[in-house]
Parts: structure tokens; C-alpha cells; sequence
């Protein structure tokens, strides 16, 4: 008589031979450590006055490589940094198109906007107080991080295999809208039930598994501020804890995180180590969940689109403005005045627009997932659901983190006189510490974007 067992290995390549035979996805995964061996400063905070102190925990960057049943591809990469630069996101994917064929519009590049990561090449280096010897570092890291995440995306489509991808959504509440509700009052007011302004609470899971049903990876996002710490270790942040915590619950899967549109949202109260995990705990436990809960099986179809448009900046800063800013006491806004000013004087004229990453993908027949450039306000999120389905995934901070993205809500609250002491950055002056030539973008570029996912979304269809 045969064992029983003996049939088990043969019933498992019946198995796979049935899902080969079935238009399937193949993914690969793959991750690298980058935490800086070198002195480095860090991204995200003017205030800071030093370089990097130690490591609370390893910063990482995770590729996803995906292949529909029509061979077409994907790559999603997760990195915990402030933001992909415009250049590193050039660089990384001129070469990924000339090594692997693959086109920008098939390339997810997130941030997850950790302030606890490295400065890179030319990102925000008028916020920061930084001389020479640390921007030499700067640029040797940057150059260094774009050969790790080549080789590390085509080590994942080395490894492409057979899966099936999942989609699912759950929720946590630990974001909080920053414009509406002052960081001093938010305990009494989390209390008393009295938060105000609007918020993102939704988990959007991408779930991979290999054909026997483990889990391969897990792809979540969430719209809030990666802001928790502020000291001089690097870490992931929340987002760090919450896909270390997953990687310890399922042994070989890799969990890669994406941000929603969180720039006006805050994890709050923070400031303290505990606190970064505990809503690293809360992000990981949402994924769980919707783990155990219905998850829509997607077909193996993958349809990806991507439009640069031009976005209008609003007025730029006269000579007289910058002669009376770069006067001011020695810090970010003083630094981008006398910059500025310098390039006025040397007959340089400023740039009016910005060429903004939108893309968009369909995964399967019914899920959109919109990527979006910059630091995004959660209006979008709200709008774009509503517009697109409650079931669409947005990121933001995707493929280039070049400002803040306001919506014109808060473009409209943010011009002076404003009516909420807390009101004034995200639509306004944040435009400094990203060294544009503008106080704020021009009207209407929520309508602009809004109109780019249409019309993609449209040929998609
Ligand atoms: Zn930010």
C-alpha cells in the first residue's frame, strides 16, 4: 500500500501544475538595508543642529515585483525616507528602463516619510544648516542609494513566481488633523470626543501569497504624518514599527509600507519612542485584520499610466520681499531669501511651473490605486474616493517629493489674514523649505490633478 504522505508532495505539483496552466500573477520580493554607516544629517526637521547619533532601528527599502498574465509589469518599492528627490527618482528609473525595459509609468517609488531617515541630494538643503563637508556625504549617500535600489528591484523580478494578489481595507484612527486641532490640546480633546477637521482613517492592503497560500508580502498605506520622533537615531518611525512588527508575525514576508495623503495629519500625542510603536502596533493590527477578514481576489491584470503635468506656481517673491527676508534671524526662510536673492542679482529668472507626477494603476478588474507626487492633503483622498469609488487606494509622497500639495480649501484658508492660528503652512510658506521661487502654488491645481486621474483613469478603463 502507498503512504499516505507520499501523495502529498505529488498532490501539491498537481496543484501548481493546474495554477500554471490558469493565467496567474508572479511577484518577487526583495529588501535591502540602507541605514547609513556614515555620519550623516538627518532629513525632515530645520531645527536639528547635529548628524545622526545612533540607530533605533534599520532603515530599509523592500521591492515588489509584479507580472500580470499578459506579462505586463509593475514595481512597487517602499524606502523609509523623507522623499525620493526628483533626480534619484530620474536616475533610478532611467536605468531600471534601460536594464529591465521598464517604463516610469509601471515604477512606484514611496516614501514613507520617516524624519528620522537621511537628508538626500538636493532635497530641502535650504531648511537645513549644512556646510559642504555634510553635503559631500549627502551626495555620496544618494549615489549610493540609487545602486541599491536598482540592484535590489531587479533582484525581486529575479524572483518572479507564481501568486495571487489580494486587495482589502481596514482601519485605525490614530491620524489627526493637524490644521484643526492644536498638538497641546489633543488628549483633552481625543477625551472629550471633540477633534475636528477632516481625516483618512482607511488601510488599503495589497496582499501577496505564493500558490500553497503563505504570505509573500503586504503592501499597506496610511495618511498621516510619519512623524511620531524627532530625535537623532534613525527609524522608521510608526511605519517602520508597524512593518517589523508584521514581518515577525509572518516569517519570510515582507511588509512595505506606502503613505495616503497625511500632510495635514499628525500621530498625536508624540514625541516619544512608545508612542512610534504603539501606533506602529495599531497600523499592524488593521492589517491583521482585513488578513482574516473577505479580501477580493484580484485577476492577474495590471494596467499602469502616468502623466506629468504642469502645475502654475503663484507669485514669485519680489526683490524688495527677499531683500527683507534674507534679514531676518539666521534660519530655513533666511537661507531660501538670500539664495534666491543671489540668483536674482546674477540675472537668473525663477521657474513658473513644476512638472508633477500622477499616475495611476489598475490592478484586476475594479482596483484603482492612484499615486500621487509631493506631500498631499487629505482632501484628495477624500475627493478621489468619492469621485473613484470608497475603495480606491491613493498614495501620496510617491516618485517625487517636491512640496506640499494643497487643496484649494486649504490654499484659500492658509492666505493671510487667516481665521486659524494653526493655518498658514501647508498652503503657503512651506513652499520655503522645498526652495521654490513662490509663497504658494496658483489656484486651481487641485482641478489640474483631479482632471489628470480622470483622464487616465478614463483610457484605463
Ligand atoms: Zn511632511
Amino acid at each position: 500500500m502507498r503512504h499516505p504522505l507520499r501523495a502529498a508532495p505529488l498532490l501539491l505539483l498537481i496543484f501548481l501544475g493546474a495554477l500554471s496552466a490558469q493565467p496567474h500573477w508572479k511577484a518577487g520580493t526583495a529588501a535591502f538595508d540602507i541605514t547609513p554607516q556614515q555620519p550623516l544629517w538627518m532629513a525632515g526637521y530645520g531645527a536639528r543642529t547635529n548628524v545622526a547619533q545612533g540607530t533605533a532601528q534599520p532603515l530599509w527599502i523592500k521591492a515588489l515585483a509584479l507580472e500580470d498574465q499578459r506579462a505586463q509589469r509593475g514595481l512597487i518599492l517602499s524606502t523609509d525616507t523623507l522623499g525620493i528627490p526628483q533626480s534619484i527618482h530620474s536616475n533610478v528609473t532611467k536605468r531600471l528602463q534601460h536594464e529591465l525595459n521598464l517604463e516610469p509609468r509601471q515604477m512606484m517609488l514611496h516614501a514613507s516619510h520617516t524624519h528620522c531617515g537621511p537628508v538626500l541630494r538636493r532635497a530641502l538643503y535650504d531648511a537645513y544648516p549644512i556646510a559642504s563637508p555634510e553635503i559631500a556625504r549627502i551626495e555620496q549617500y544618494s549615489n549610493q542609494l540609487e545602486e541599491r535600489i536598482v540592484s535590489t528591484v531587479k533582484e525581486a523580478f529575479s524572483r518572479l513566481a507564481p501568486a495571487t494578489l489580494f486587495a482589502s481595507s481596514g482601519q485605525t484612527r490614530f491620524a489627526i488633523n493637524r490644521r484643526n486641532n492644536l498638538e497641546e490640546q489633543v488628549p483633552t480633546l481625543i477625551a472629550t470626543q471633540a477633534l475636528k477637521g477632516p481625516v483618512d482613517h482607511a488601510v488599503p492592503v495589497l496582499s501577496v501569497r505564493d500558490p500553497r497560500g503563505v504570505l509573500k508580502a503586504v503592501v499597506f498605506g496610511y495618511a498621516c504624518h510619519n512623524t511620531t520622533l524627532s530625535f537623532y537615531q534613525w527609524c522608521g518611525d510608526y511605519a517602520g514599527f508597524a512593518q517589523s512588527t508584521l514581518e515577525k508575525s509572518h516569517p519570510g514576508a515582507l511588509a512595505m509600507f506606502f503613505m495616503g495623503c497625511g500632510a495635514d495629519q499628525n500621530p498625536l500625542p508624540r514625541r516619544e519612542l512608545r508612542l512610534a510603536e504603539r501606533y506602529g502596533n495599531m497600523l499592524a493590527s488593521a492589517v491583521e485584520e482585513t488578513l482574516l477578514g473577505p479580501q477580493d481576489n484580484l485577476e492577474p491584470e495590471l494596467r499602469s499610466s502616468m502623466e506629468s503635468i504642469p502645475l502654475p506656481l503663484g507669485p514669485a517673491p519680489t526683490r524688495e520681499e527677499l531683500k527683507q527676508m534674507s534679514a531676518g534671524p539666521a534660519g530655513g526662510t533666511t537661507r531660501w531669501a538670500s539664495r534666491l536673492l543671489a540668483e536674482l542679482e546674477a540675472g537668473r529668472s525663477f521657474p513658473r511651473h513644476y512638472d508633477y507626477p500622477v499616475q495611476v494603476w489598475k490592478l484586476g478588474a475594479r482596483q484603482w490605486w492612484f499615486a500621487l507626487g509631493g506631500e498631499v492633503v487629505v482632501d484628495y483622498a477624500l475627493r478621489f474616493k468619492k469621485e473613484h469609488g470608497e475603495s480606491t487606494w491613493i498614495a501620496a509622497y510617491c516618485n517625487d517629493v517636491m512640496a506640499y500639495i494643497p487643496s484649494e480649501r486649504v490654499l484659500r484658508e492658509d492666505m493671510p489674514p487667516r481665521a486659524n492660528p494653526r493655518w498658514g503652512y501647508e498652503g503657503n510658506t512651506s513652499m520655503y523649505v522645498y526652495g521654490f521661487p513662490a509663497h504658494r502654488w496658483a489656484e486651481g491645481i487641485e482641478d489640474r490633478i483631479a482632471a489628470s486621474i480622470r483622464r487616465q483613469t478614463e483610457a484605463l478603463r
